[in-house]
C-alpha cells in the first residue's frame, strides 16, 4: 500500500469581477401544457372552432357563442362518456359562493351537467337564459308589484 501524494496546490489569485448578464426577467413562458393552448373543437350546434382555454385559462366545455355542448364526459364517474350528443344550454345556476354556472341537458339521454361560464361567453344568450323563468312565469307576477 502507497500512498500517492500529489501536492499541487494550484491557487489562483487573479480577481476578476465578472460581470455575467443575468437577466431573471423572461425567461421562460409560463404556459403549463402548451397542447391546450392549440387544442380546438368544432361546435356541434353553430360549427365555430374554438380553443380548448378561455381568455382566463380555464378549460371549456361549451361554445362561447351559442353556449352548446357535447356529452363526453360522465358525470357520475368522471370518465368519458360515450353519448356524444349535443347538449342544450337550459338554465343559469348560482351556486353559493357566487358565479354564474351554466346547465346542460343531453339532447339524447337527458343527462343534466354543469359547467363554468368562461369571460367570453355569449353574454345575450346568457341573459336570455337567466331572465327565462320571470319571462315566463307560472303565476302572473302583478301581486309582486306592490313589493
Ligand atoms: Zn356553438
Ligand atoms: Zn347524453
Amino acid at each position: 500500500m502507497s500512498t500517492h501524494n500529489t501536492g499541487s496546490a494550484r491557487t489562483t489569485d487573479t480577481t476578476t469581477t465578472s460581470t455575467a448578464p443575468t437577466n431573471p426577467a423572461a425567461s421562460g413562458s409560463a404556459a403549463s401544457s402548451p397542447h391546450l393552448r392549440t387544442e380546438t373543437f368544432t361546435c356541434v350546434r353553430c360549427g365555430l372552432t374554438v380553443g380548448v382555454l378561455d381568455p382566463s385559462g380555464g378549460r371549456r366545455d361549451h361554445c362561447p357563442s351559442c353556449l352548446h355542448s357535447r356529452h363526453l364526459r360522465d358525470h357520475v364517474t368522471g370518465g368519458p362518456a360515450d353519448c356524444g350528443a349535443r347538449m342544450t344550454p337550459i338554465a343559469i345556476a348560482v351556486p353559493r359562493g357566487g358565479g354564474w354556472t351554466l346547465v346542460h341537458r343531453c339532447t339524447a339521454c337527458a343527462t343534466l351537467s354543469t359547467g363554468q361560464v368562461a369571460p367570453d361567453d355569449n353574454q345575450l344568450v346568457l341573459v336570455r337564459l337567466a331572465v327565462r323563468p320571470i319571462a315566463q312565469p307560472p303565476f302572473p307576477l302583478e301581486a309582486f308589484g306592490d313589493l
